[in-house]
């Protein structure tokens, strides 16, 4: 179909207002923060209504034209970009936050719901509950970090945020539309069991098996108190060995780790850095919440005792330091005082270019995937930057390497790709899997994966999607 008549049929079904083959806009949606390679759409649509994603699915299946879900193309992983052109469908008119159920402790959104409206929602009108927060700047949606696996503020306790997810409704990529989980036997959107749990089909599939229209997330009790703790590490050894500590007493909502670049960075904008040997290498932050006094003095006292115990086995920390308390000392920190937050610090250090290879793998792999991975860093020139936590109650860890980088400079993008790519096989070596795989790194993944377990993965796909226009090029599919 004529690209001219593309755009008047779509105009029919949302209004030529939210229709737009304009070269500029196009452009912005043809490349994300990322090395990975820019590609324009032919056209960008915004829908509004579950409706009309449903026409305009039907319309790009019955021309096999292809279509790439998009919010707000943060992901930091090529994912929102249309590898093949066609339509982009820009979901951000659809962010109605449609339910807050106190009672059963869910809120059904929209996929336009950024984590800046459910955190105001929630504060300004039901201050008895709160949402998880990642790192991610407040613009993102919390659907598309849900389908992503991604992880937040409440994941060392908790899991990645897909064990969230209590039911989805789904617009095919044939049009047809299907409540997942609860919501397809019940009208409360309570969970997934006792069903057979049909959400993996669109989860981690970075959109190649339909659009989710809807979602309810769990909500969880807000505590009377909550405190943030910073704890430095002088060694890799040193600072695992407290992390692992405090995971297994159960008792933190988050214990997140990040190296030095980061904290020099925040303070010293795009100074060249350097560490001193004398200085700390890494840092914790734990965050603690309680309904009384006493519970939050208790685990304040735990992290002294287990810093004690620590040296007593000759493992050196410094003492730790409240968060209020370090925002005296220097303002800069109130960026990592409460989330969802802009790390402006860090998406700008580079020149425009920021990119990572996150992953998830075995918490006995921490330390020796961090000094492998540090190394390899340092090789390409690139201060060694991890943003890490444990999951789930400590079953497994995030290892996440990232590299601010000139876009401008395709010396440095070239080297980024081969860094990623590097680091990429680094940590699938160490038995860890790269998370928001971009493309380069479903390959990576996909070349040594169960190959049963590929051939299920593109069987489902067909199944599915069986003209192929759901996001192609991602997944390798
Ligand atoms: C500085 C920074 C820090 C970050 N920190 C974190 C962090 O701590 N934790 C974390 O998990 N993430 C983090 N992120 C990554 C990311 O921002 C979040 O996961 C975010 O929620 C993604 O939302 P988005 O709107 O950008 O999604 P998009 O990039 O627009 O979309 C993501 C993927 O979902 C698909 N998609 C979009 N809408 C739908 C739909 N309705 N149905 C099906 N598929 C759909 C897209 O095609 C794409 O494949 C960070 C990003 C930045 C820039």
């Amino acid at each position: 179909m004529e690209k001219a008549e593309l755009a008047r049929r779509l105009a029919e079904i949302i209004g030529s207002e939210y229709v737009s083959g304009d070269p500029d806009t196009l452009f912005i949606y043809s490349h994300d923060m990322t090395e990975n390679e820019p590609s324009e759409p032919d056209l960008v649509v915004m829908p509004d209504s579950v409706e009309e994603v449903q026409s305009i699915v039907r319309l790009a299946n019955e021309q096999r034209i292809p279509l790439t879900p998009f919010v707000a193309g943060a992901n930091v992983g090529g994912l929102a970009i249309p590898r093949e052109g066609g339509i982009v469908v820009d979901l951000k008119r659809m962010k109605r936050i449609l339910e807050v159920n106190e009672d059963n402790m869910y809120v059904i959104i929209e996929p336009g719901v950024t984590f800046g409206h459910l955190r105001a929602c929630l504060d300004n009108e039901h201050p008895r509950f709160r949402y998880a927060y990642p790192l991610s700047p407040p613009y993102t949606s919390v659907m598309c970090n849900a389908l992503l696996d991604g992880l937040t503020n409440l994941s060392t306790k908790h899991g990645d945020m897909s064990e969230w997810i209590n039911s989805l409704e789904v617009v095919l990529p044939t049009g047809e539309v299907v409540n997942i989980g609860a919501a397809a036997a019940s009208k409360y959107w309570f969970g997934r069991a006792p069903l057979p749990d049909l959400a993996g089909l669109f989860i981690s599939w970075q959109g190649t098996t339909g659009i989710v229209t809807k979602m309810a997330v769990q909500i969880c009790p807000k505590y009377k108190y909550r405190k943030r703790m910073f704890v430095m590490a002088y060694d890799i050894d040193s600072f695992f060995a407290f992390v692992r500590r405090c995971a297994w007493t159960q008792l933190y909502d988050d214990i997140a780790g990040f190296s030095w670049p980061a904290a020099k960075m925040m303070v010293a904008r795009r100074v060249k850095l350097t560490r001193d040997p004398d200085e700390p290498e890494l840092g914790a932050y734990l965050d603690f919440s309680g309904d009384t006094k006493k519970e939050m003095e208790f685990k304040e006292a735990m992290v002294r005792d287990i810093i004690k115990e620590l040296k007593d086995k000759g493992i050196e920390l410094e003492p730790p330091l409240l968060v209020d308390d370090l925002v005296k000392i220097n303002p800069d920190y109130l960026k990592l005082a409460e989330f969802p937050t802009t790390l402006d610090f860090l998406i700008d250090y580079g020149g425009g270019g920021f990119t990572w290879v996150g992953s998830y793998g075995p918490m006995s792999k921490s330390e020796e995937g961090t000094k492998k991975l540090f190394a390899v860093m340092e090789k390409y020139g690139f201060p060694p930057f991890l943003v890490t936590r444990p999951m789930k109650g400590a079953h497994y860890q995030v290892l996440r390497f990232i590299a601010p980088f000139d876009k401008s400079d395709q010396e440095q993008v070239k080297k980024v790709r081969e860094l990623c790519r590097e680091m990429a096989e680094s940590l699938l070596d160490l038995g860890f899997i790269p998370y928001k795989a971009p493309p380069w790194a479903a390959e990576l993944i996909l070349k040594r994966a169960d190959p049963n377990w590929v051939k299920l993965l593109k069987t489902i796909k067909n199944t599915l999607d069986p003209n192929r226009i759901m996001n192609p090029g991602k997944w390798g599919l």
